[in-house]
């Protein structure tokens, strides 16, 4: 019987970081398993799953300051230190080939941004990134998951596991779903998203504590490029937050895409929307997703069931796919449909949805919150509030429930370590592989 000294279950960037961190410490026997496939066999349309994990057929948007949805694991590690690793995951992507410049660059354009947000009362986050692009964050994944093979790793592709192996409050393995025993000395569970509701049936089950948090809900909005070509030329990623008129929420601006496409993200039991941008920017449109956060805590405490079943019902009403609303239909409360769409300026770049109403899915609280945001960020991107803009929902930022964990990130059971989304403690590429790494020291 072979037993591994560690196991890895989930190849996105928290688990391979996870691996490279092991092997950079010590040569060592190390089984990583995906249910996916293997980069050189994954289709594009395998979006959350394979090797280099959801990250992979996505905008390749690397962020690297310290804020925003890396503050996730800050109650585990301070700013300073967090920042230390973040700055060292980024050598590891030039390491493997990622030449991309940096953002924001210091232009007199950013001095302009930075006023004209504040004398609008509008909160500009400022944020390091790089833009890849899907089709090099691609060939990155290749580099990275030959390097694993090469140094001794075993990679398991196409087996779902389905289950740990606890003795005596220490893991001793895991099963498959083909009801296969593969031992380890040390497991770490990096599900990503599409299985951080499994992640949480197992803590569940084994007794490891976690808390609920706060999820985002809102809509995908697109538009001509040229409105937001100021903000991608200096910030790339544009973070901007406003605080609505009739409730006094903040929605901000997310996940940017210039020059980009809008994207399906598939569920078992409905669909979200989301972006990407090739490293050509080739599209005529930008998007960006537009959310409102939702903290909830009495009686329901669990926001993630809220903002699923929101994105249950947005996606029956459009048959199973996302819906598609013109700004300008969505103000005068009626319905889009692809004759009256095709009157609209903005030419759709996902077609694979349906005209609808997005106020019939979404609450009249984001909806109201998206329409008045929308109008104050018109001051700072004139053109945003403009009827053409389209809409396209649900789109849905879930945060995984929060595991508790050692700053190794190793849970209640002995030897058992988790890190990435489906822990609740990352929420970006860079983010997961922060974990990853964090994992891979506490193992190693
Ligand atoms: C369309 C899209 C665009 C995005 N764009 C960006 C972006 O531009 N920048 C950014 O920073 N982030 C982006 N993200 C988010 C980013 O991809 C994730 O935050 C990141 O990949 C999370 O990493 P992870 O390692 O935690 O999990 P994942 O990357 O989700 O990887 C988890 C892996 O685990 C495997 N798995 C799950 N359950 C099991 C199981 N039971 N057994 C075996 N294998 C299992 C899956 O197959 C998957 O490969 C995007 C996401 C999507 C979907």
């Amino acid at each position: 019987m072979t037993k591994y000294n560690y196991i890895v279950v989930g190849a996105g960037p928290a688990g391979m970081f996870a691996c490279y961190e092991i092997l950079k410490k010590k040569k060592t026997k190390i089984l990583l398993i995906d249910m996916g496939k293997r980069i050189e066999k994954r289709k594009p349309s395998e979006v959350m799953m394979g090797i280099g994990g959801a990250g992979t057929y996505s905008d390749g948007k690397l962020t690297l300051t310290a804020n925003l949805s890396h503050e996730k694991a800050f109650h585990l590690i301070s700013k300073f230190e967090y920042q230390k690793i973040l700055d060292y995951v980024d050598t590891v992507f030039n390491d493997f080939g990622i030449d991309s410049e940096y953002y924001p660059k210091e232009t007199l354009q950013l001095k302009e941004l930075i006023a004209e947000a504040e004398v609008n009362d509008i909160e500009l986050v400022l944020r390091k990134a790089r833009h890849v692009g899907t089709d090099k964050l691609k060939m990155f994944v290749k580099k990275f998951q030959d390097y694993l093979l090469e140094n001794g790793v075993e990679i398991l592709d196409g087996t779902k596991v389905e289950d740990i192996i606890v003795e005596e409050g220490s893991v001793k393995g895991v099963i498959t779903s083909d009801e296969k025993k593969i031992y380890g000395k040390k497991v770490l569970l990096t599900p990503g998203r599409l299985n951080a509701r499994w992640l949480q049936k197992l803590a569940d089950r084994y007794d490891i504590k976690y808390i609920y948090d706060k999820v985002e809900v809102g809509v995908r909005v697109e538009f001509p490029s040229s409105i937001m070509k100021r903000q991608a030329e200096t910030l790339y990623e544009t973070v901007y937050r406003v605080r609505t008129k009739t409730y006094q929420d903040i929605v901000r601006t997310f996940c940017s895409c210039p020059n980009g496409l809008v994207a399906i993200e598939e569920y078992e039991n409905y669909v979200c929307v989301n972006g990407h941008s090739n490293s050509d920017h080739a599209s005529k449109n930008s998007n960006f997703a537009f959310l409102c956060e939702v903290n909830l805590k009495e009686p329901l405490e669990n926001s993630i069931a809220y903002a699923k079943s929101v994105a249950e019902l947005v996606s029956l009403l459009g048959g199973g796919k996302p819906l598609i609303q013109s700004l300008y239909d969505l103000r005068d409360g009626r319905r889009s449909t692809w004759s009256r769409l095709s009157k609209s300026f903005v030419e759709p770049s996902l077609k694979d949805v349906v005209p609808g109403d997005i106020s019939m899915g979404l609450p009249h609280r984001i909806v109201l919150n998206i329409l008045e945001g929308l109008e104050i960020l018109d001051k700072v991107m004139p053109g945003i509030n403009g009827g053409s803009t389209l809409l396209y929902a649900p789109e849905v930022k879930f945060r995984s429930s929060k595991i508790d964990t050692s700053k190794g990130l190793e849970t209640s059971i002995r030897n058992l370590y988790v890190a990435g989304d489906a822990a609740g403690l990352s929420g970006s590429i860079t983010g997961a592989a922060v974990t990853g790494v964090m994992a891979g020291e506490g193992m190693a």
